[in-house]
């Protein structure tokens, strides 16, 4: 495929023609758009083979899946740090998306747990989240069948 372009979103550089002409600086921006992009295809690629299999494969609404939810507070956090996805509405637009998603209700004082990155991370990292309001601090465990805080 030889796609030459001056169309503005996939524009292509001067003497650029499938990477042939391409100096360092050409390669450097090539490679950080490549990098930016896989992660959401691969993501989306992940939520589409999960939708699939659970049509013949339902999980009890009850357990809590947090190899799911670790995967997609990571996501988040990735995005949050990529200098090039975070320049780009388009991407930010998919990450309040995920963000909206997430609801918890804290099971001490049962208001609405926020997710900022210190709770995406804290989760992430070793499946704690606290709770703004009353403080305490929600500890998530693996389980045989599922997950329990
Ligand atoms: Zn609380």
């Amino acid at each position: 495929m030889h796609l030459v372009t001056t169309y503005n979103n996939i524009q292509t550089s001067r003497q650029n023609f499938n990477f042939i002409f391409s100096n360092n600086e050409d390669k450097y921006e090539q490679w950080k758009h490549f990098y930016s992009l896989v992660p959401f295809l691969l993501y989306y690629a992940v939520l589409l083979s999960e939708a699939l299999v659970s049509t013949f494969a339902k999980r009890p609404e009850s357990v809590i899946d947090l190899v799911d939810m670790q995967r997609d507070f990571g996501f988040i956090l990735y995005v949050g740090n990529s200098s090039y996805v975070n320049n780009n509405r388009n991407f930010m637009r998919v990450v309040s998306d995920i963000k909206r998603t997430l609801t918890l209700k804290c099971p001490k004082c049962s208001k609405s747990i926020s997710f900022g990155i210190g709770n995406l991370k804290s989760f992430y990292q070793q499946l704690k989240i606290k709770c703004s309001h009353c403080k305490a601090v929600l500890q998530f465990k693996y389980t045989e069948y599922g997950a329990t805080i």
